[in-house]
């Protein structure tokens, strides 16, 4: 069975969906891989080391595309690429189909099996599959570089001949995975570090990682059985927002990941909470793809407004691409060793993962 790498063609996307280590895995495993040119040159992973591997490098992305019976990507596949993938083969990449409708129809129209790993069940027995949590735990660790570089302050209290200078205060809202990993970071540079989340269970991890834990009282069910947050009533929403505004008075940098899945993104910090932070306060929105976490976020730009910060990067995974492409192969790779047995591909609709995570199969949609 051949494995495909084409090279990531969206802009400022610099991961590589196979690196050389798990590509020869997979070479041993018994499977043939074939990488494009230059595929892994921005995640510092040269062609030499693919080859070194026992990988093939192709010189173009129509090589790649027509010689694979499955293809790997990071991002969602161009209608280009849906183009160039042969009729029956298998593709698996990260996409929300409803927001690559286009592609997703002419998938199935190609009689390709394509696969987004964006819609992963969060089982236990899926976690080394799991794309969204290895790219979160980058994220969450990048956004706190970020803040670190955008700050005028040090993170740690420094003790000097011209002085003593206080640790940083940080903010985290939202503790998932993105949140947590925040945490841990900011922890490392010295910062003071408190968190909120609505799901309770949180506290004890926030404060294993030597965070301060923020209470606010909430009367109703804010977690769902599958341990995702849920949307807030109305008036929880507006103690949520009241009870942000004061917290982040006294922060100097606020790290934001709060995200329901398959919604907006909850706003939790206004426009008037803004105004009442200190001048030189950074806030990070790692939600701003879905919305934002912060009234004044805006996607890929940094606002100022009365001297605070407000930034909203986009795919932070990609800035630190080759941890990021390694975990992200490792994902990939588990992924297909659990859908290919004997050099072929062996779907089993009962298997949530595949039931789950397959959106286009013998010439149909099943997921939009
Ligand atoms: P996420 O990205 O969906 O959300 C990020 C965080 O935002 C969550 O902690 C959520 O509670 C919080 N949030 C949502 N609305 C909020 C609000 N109004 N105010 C404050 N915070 C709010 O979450 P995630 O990082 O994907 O993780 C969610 C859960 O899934 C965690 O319990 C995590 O441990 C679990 N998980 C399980 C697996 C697995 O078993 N395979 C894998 C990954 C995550």
């Amino acid at each position: 069975m051949n494995i495909g790498v084409p090279k990531e063609t969206a802009e400022h996307e610099r991961r590589v969906a196979l690196t050389p280590e798990v590509g020869g895995r997979l070479v041993k495993a018994g499977l043939t891989v074939l990488v494009e040119r230059g595929a892994g040159e921005a995640a510092s992973f040269g062609d030499p080391a693919y080859r070194a591997a026992g990988v093939t490098v192709a010189a173009t992305a129509a090589e790649v595309f027509g010689q694979s019976d499955c293809v790997l990507k990071v991002q969602p596949p161009s209608i280009a690429e849906v183009g160039l993938c042969s009729e029956g083969a298998a593709l698996v990449a990260v996409f929300q189909p409803s927001a690559a409708r286009d592609a997703v129809s002419r998938l199935a129209a190609r009689n390709v099996t394509a696969f987004s790993l964006a819609l992963l069940p969060r089982l236990t027995r899926a976690q080394p599959l799991d794309v969204l949590s290895s790219q979160a735990t980058v994220a969450g660790y990048k956004a706190v570089l970020l803040a670190a570089t955008s700050t005028g302050r040090f993170f740690p209290m420094l003790v000097t001949a011209a002085g003593t200078l206080p640790p940083a205060r940080v903010l985290v809202l939202g503790a998932g995975v993105a949140g947590l990993q925040a945490i841990a970071t900011a922890r490392r540079l010295g910062a003071v570090v408190s968190a909120f989340d609505v799901r309770p269970a949180v506290k004890e991890q926030v404060e294993s990682l030597g965070a301060r834990f923020l209470a606010m009282e909430i009367s109703e069910q804010a977690e769902t059985a599958g341990g995702y947050a849920k949307e807030l009533s109305e008036e929880t929403h507006r103690r949520e927002l009241a009870f942000i505004a004061q917290s982040v008075k006294d922060a100097d940098i606020v790290i934001t990941t709060a995200a329901i899945p398959g919604k907006r993104a909850p706003t939790l910090i206004t426009a008037a909470a803004v105004d009442g932070m200190k001048p030189g306060s950074v806030i990070v929105d790692l939600a701003v793809e879905t919305g934002g976490n912060c009234e004044l976020a805006q996607p890929g730009r940094d606002v100022i407004r009365n001297g605070v910060a407000i930034l909203g990067p986009l795919n932070l995974a990609s800035t630190l691409p080759c941890h990021a492409s390694q975990m992200y192969a490792r994902n990939i790779s588990s992924f297909l060793l659990h859908i290919v047995k004997d050099g072929a591909l062996r779907l089993d609709f009962e298997d949530a993962i595949v039931r789950d995570t397959c959106v286009t199969y013998a010439g149909e949609v099943r997921k939009l």
